[in-house]
């Protein structure tokens, strides 16, 4: 069997030329448009990388983009007020601020600075809440290109195991909740789970979030099962993912590649986001409906 390959990249395309569309109407009625900014504490090149490949996006749709980059020695009450003044800001719609911080900063103080309505990662306690309980929220971005991806695909998830590598804030814990939304029986492993390939090896949807190169192979996938490849690591000036594409594509029925998988979802699902963070403050505006967020008062 060689596995179907999941395009991430042809989605992500396609997802902003619809949102471009959708820009331009907007921008045409209300001569408004979109805006997100970053946040970035000191001058990573990593870090550097994917706040332009975000920019460029925004570049593409019409939306605007704002960039400040912050010294690696910034006080954590300098990074809040920075925070504060975008919440202020009526151009600015959507707000990241660029993971990880400098250790000595409490980034749980920071995530929460930002204001659920203009959080575009869905990092927020708030967002988080709200995705526990089953109401629309902003969702966290990889998590939430994961899905579109898999229903893009005809990919079911009701009924199916869905079996997630990694527990983290930013993408498995997410798409824990995303996926038992869809009604799938949802199995989370981590770094102290026993026996791993008796969970692999039961998943009908299988996905890696671990950081760890190329470490799932054919050996933990059940055939004819669909693969989903989170990591992204640059191996010998190649980029690879969590999974061995190699073996897995033998075994998988469908996989996402890297490049091109689940990376260009991520950011399609920011510009979403902050379209929709857009459009509700469009709404609030006009006074035309009453949003979950508005009794926070902030
Ligand atoms: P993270 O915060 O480092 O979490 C890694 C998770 O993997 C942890 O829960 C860890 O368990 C678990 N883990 C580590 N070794 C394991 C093992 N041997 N078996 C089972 N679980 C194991 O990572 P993340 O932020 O979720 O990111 C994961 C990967 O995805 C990274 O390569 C990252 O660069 C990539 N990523 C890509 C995108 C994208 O858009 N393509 C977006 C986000 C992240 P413990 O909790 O026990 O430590």
């Amino acid at each position: 069997m060689t596995a179907k390959i999941l395009d991430g990249r042809q989605l992500a395309g396609k997802i902003k030329q619809e949102l471009k569309g959708r820009l331009e109407t907007v921008k045409r009625e209300t001569n408004r448009v979109p805006g997100l900014a970053y946040l970035l504490v000191d001058d990573d090149p990593v870090s550097k990388h994917y706040i332009a490949g975000k920019t460029k996006a925004c570049n593409e749709i019409g939306m605007n983009s704002f960039v400040e980059v912050l010294p690696a020695n910034i006080l954590e009450e300098a990074l809040l007020y920075k925070i504060d003044s975008l919440n202020a800001r009526p151009e600015v719609h959507g707000i990241i601020v660029q993971l990880p911080l400098p250790e000595r900063i409490n980034v749980h103080r920071v995530l929460e600075r930002v204001h659920p309505k203009k959080d575009a990662d869905g990092f927020h306690p708030y967002n988080r809440g709200l995705l526990f309980s089953s109401h629309t929220a902003i969702v966290p971005c990889t998590p939430k290109g994961i899905i579109a991806l898999l229903k893009e695909n005809q990919i079911p998830l009701e009924g199916k195991h869905v079996v997630i590598l990694g527990r983290s804030l930013v993408v498995g814990r997410p798409l824990l909740m995303l996926s038992l939304n869809e009604n799938a029986t949802v199995t989370i492993c981590h770094s102290k789970t026993e026996n791993l390939k008796t969970f692999t090896r039961s998943a009908d949807i299988l996905v890696a979030a671990i950081g760890k190169p190329k470490f799932v192979t054919a050996e933990h996938v059940k055939p004819g099962a669909v693969v989903i490849d989170v990591g992204i690591h640059q191996v010998e000036g190649k980029l690879v993912g969590d999974v061995d594409a190699d073996s897995v594509s033998q075994v998988a029925s469908a996989m996402t590649p890297v490049p091109g998988g689940v990376g260009p979802m991520t950011v399609a699902m920011l510009l979403t986001n902050t379209f929709q963070a857009f459009q509700n403050a469009l709404a609030d505006e006009a006074g035309a409906t009453l949003k979950p967020t508005s009794h926070l008062g902030r």
